[in-house]
């Protein structure tokens, strides 16, 4: 045995942000933000079933940059030396890492990550599910990694990296459209909002998304009526059914004691004399029924709600989200869909129309949101409820004018009295009616409209670079 070699063959490769080893956090605690993706080699792909079943998963990699192997070494939150196996120092007689990473999504034979500590283009020699059940241990030694103090451990474990502003990400492209220069930042969110229904939030979707074009993601998240895909006309790649968990009673083990029924908030369990009655709807899936049942009557299954298409149409990814009809609780499925952000794309998020829960799901974690609006009273009324519930996530805000030439200056008064840019106006024309009732896209029909979604598109991204920004 000794001295005999053991060949592995990587069965992926790791993509993340991080390109020079010493700019690569030490652990994925120190990368809690940094997003990557593991593309595993199509043959091993069938390996990869009920993976998404699990938060988080070991990576066990070839750390293929380490320097020569060690056997004393200063880990990187100390300068004291230690034996090599006391630390996870990449200079060890067999150059294997292990992380432990979060699991964002499964696409095919893609894993996006989250909490990557790992260099881009590393080996992938294994994944492994991590679970509470068998690895959390109570009660551990920490070893000399005690007489580090935590906030030193997190500013030597993140070595080189510091989470990068949008503007300087070195993944931005420049790119011109409709005669003008447009800087994009992948991993930016543009959410596309509005007070009400119908002023045009999905013309400003579809036509900023093709008007980008190239690194951009569209996410219909308007999951109660999408429609971003009837003008896109996407080729599907993919497809996923998303459920909600909700609880099932054992009647055999329930001695219908009613504790699940008393810590319902949601009204989703009545307790009856013969044990308790779920009422799946209106299950929010908090898992309360579950923990306080005295005699572990309660488990789980999964309950459709709607599905996640992924589609095609040119350069434009689009996701799309359909709630299933008569299901009344948006939010898990609009959620699902915003897991397919991607952080070398610019993401555009169609919101549903209104100030409900739903938009709320929608506008969280934007980097900034496009209000749509008509100048009319009932458009300046939506708009000023629009504008209270972007304010109240401290997001920042412009507003798109459909229909610019109908109506009054009201809304405009109003953007510039509270601060808010009027982005572009989009005018009141026969031509635009009638391309939209055709189901065809202003930008690809009406030149002058590729000018104007350049110049939306131009705004935003350099919203973050203008000295006074947007005002949220
Ligand atoms: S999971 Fe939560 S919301 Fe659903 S029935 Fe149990 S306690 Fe109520
Ligand atoms: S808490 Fe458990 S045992 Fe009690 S009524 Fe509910 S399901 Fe039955």
């Amino acid at each position: 045995m000794s001295g005999e070699t053991i060949a592995y063959r990587p069965i992926g490769v790791i993509h993340s942000e991080h390109t020079t080893p010493e700019d690569t956090p030490a652990q994925p605690v120190y990368a809690q933000e940094c997003l990557g993706r593991a593309e595993i080699i199509p043959e091993y792909a069938d390996g990869l079933r009920d993976l998404e079943g699990f938060s988080h998963i070991y990576l066990v990699y070839h750390l293929h940059r380490a320097g020569p192997a060690k056997l004393v070494t200063k880990p990187f939150l100390q300068d004291v030396e230690r034996g090599v196996f006391a630390t996870r120092a990449p200079c060890r007689p067999n150059a294997i890492g292990l992380s432990i990473v979060e699991l964002v999504r499964r696409e095919g034979n893609v894993l996006h990550l989250k909490g990557v500590d790992v260099l881009d283009g590393t080996p992938l020699l294994d994944i492994k599910p991590y679970t509470a059940k068998f690895d959390r241990i109570e009660g551990t030694r920490n070893g000399w990694q005690d007489e580090v103090d935590d906030a030193t451990a997190r500013k030597r474990g993140q070595r080189g990296y510091r989470p990068k502003d949008a503007a300087q990400n070195p993944h931005a492209r420049t790119l011109v459209r409709g005669g003008k220069e447009v800087t994009l930042t992948p991993g930016m969110t543009i959410a596309i909002a509005s007070g009400k229904g119908g002023t045009g939030k999905t013309t400003v979707a579809v036509n900023l998304a093709l008007t980008l074009g190239g690194p951009v993601r569209l996410l219909d998240c308007d999951v109660e009526e999408p429609n971003c895909h009837l003008f896109l006309r996407p080729k599907i790649k993919n497809l996923e059914t998303v459920g909600v968990p909700v609880p099932v009673v054992d009647a055999l083990a329930c001695d219908a004691c009613g504790r699940c029924a008393e810590i319902c908030q949601f009204g989703a369990i009545a307790a009856l004399k013969n044990g308790p009655l779920v009422f799946a709807e209106l299950c929010h899936g908090c898992g309360g029924c579950l923990s306080v049942c005295p005699r572990h009557a309660i488990r789980e299954e999964t309950r459709p709600i709607g599905a996640i298409t992924v589609g095609q149409a040119g350069d434009v990814e689009i996701v799309t989200g359909q709630l299933r009809v008569g299901e009344a609780k948006s939010p898990p499925l609009i959620r699902a869909v915003k897991k397919y952000a991607r952080d070398d794309r610019v993401n555009i998020v169609d919101c549903p129309p209104g100030t409900s829960c739903p938009v709320i799901a929608a506008l969280r974690g934007a980097d900034f949101v496009i209000l749509v609006t008509e100048p009319t009273p009932f458009g300046l009324h939506d708009l000023k409820l629009a504008v209270e519930t972007v304010r109240q996530f401290g997001l920042a805000c412009g507003v798109v004018i459909n229909r610019a030439d109908i109506g009054d200056s009201r809304v405009k008064d109003y953007c510039a009295a509270e601060s808010i840019p009027v982005l572009v106006e989009i005018p009141h024309r026969r031509e635009i009616a009638e391309t939209y009732s055709r189901g065809q896209v202003l930008v690809q029909v009406l030149p002058e409209m590729r000018a104007l979604f350049a110049d939306l598109g131009a705004r935003i991204m350099n919203w973050n670079k203008s000295p006074s920004r947007v005002a949220p």
